[in-house]
């Protein structure tokens, strides 16, 4: 099973993980919350399973469906991503472009982890980078394991080399990465 809610729209050319890796998991999740930019997820899988879950999967059966508009702009944005490559790929470039800039490893998706270590001062970084424009969360535990709390950022198509070379700009100033 294939979870891909930071492939999707983004990697290989923003058909997914399993596209640029070439393969295909028997089951593939994924969300219409971020790159697509709307609501709402999918399963992709066989039908014998797709209609095992329409039928037993309680938090879908349970659910109202989604707003139409919502999935009309999903539909949208997979018009969008299967027209506009280089658009899908500007993410992952954002990605790469600032983590070469600080030393980082390079990023395999367009979201980047950096660890600071406790939940303070994972807060404290969000706090000084909140006040020069830039909105970047902390990550703590228990959604990341004790001692790694971390900022995570989160490239998108419309950040500019000058809003990355700003955050960069910040990133330093406040001490932040030395
Ligand atoms: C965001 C995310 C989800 C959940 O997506 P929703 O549309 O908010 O339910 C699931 N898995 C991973 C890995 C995610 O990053």
């Amino acid at each position: 099973m294939v979870d891909d809610a930071h492939g999707v729209g983004v990697l290989g050319k923003g058909r997914g993980t399993p596209a640029q890796q070439n393969q295909q998991p028997d089951l593939l999740i994924g969300t219409l919350s971020k790159a697509l930019g709307s609501y709402g997820g999918y399963v992709a899988a066989d039908r014998p399973v797709i209609e095992l879950i329409r039928n037993r999967a309680r938090s879908l059966i349970y659910t109202t469906g989604l707003p139409p508009a919502a999935i009309g702009a999903a539909l949208a944005a997979l018009d969008i991503m299967e027209n506009d490559p280089d658009l899908c790929a500007k993410p992952l470039m954002a990605a790469q472009y600032f983590c070469q800039a600080l030393g980082l490893p390079e990023p395999q998706s367009a979201v980047v982890p950096l660890i600071l270590g406790s939940a303070e001062k994972a807060l404290a970084a969000q706090a000084k980078l909140l006040a020069r424009g830039y909105l970047v969360v902390a990550i703590r535990p228990p959604t990341v394991p004790d001692g790694t709390a971390r900022l995570r950022f989160s490239f998108s198509a419309s950040h500019r080399q000058r809003d990355i070379d700003g955050l960069i700009a910040a990133l330093q100033d406040t001490g932040i990465i030395s």
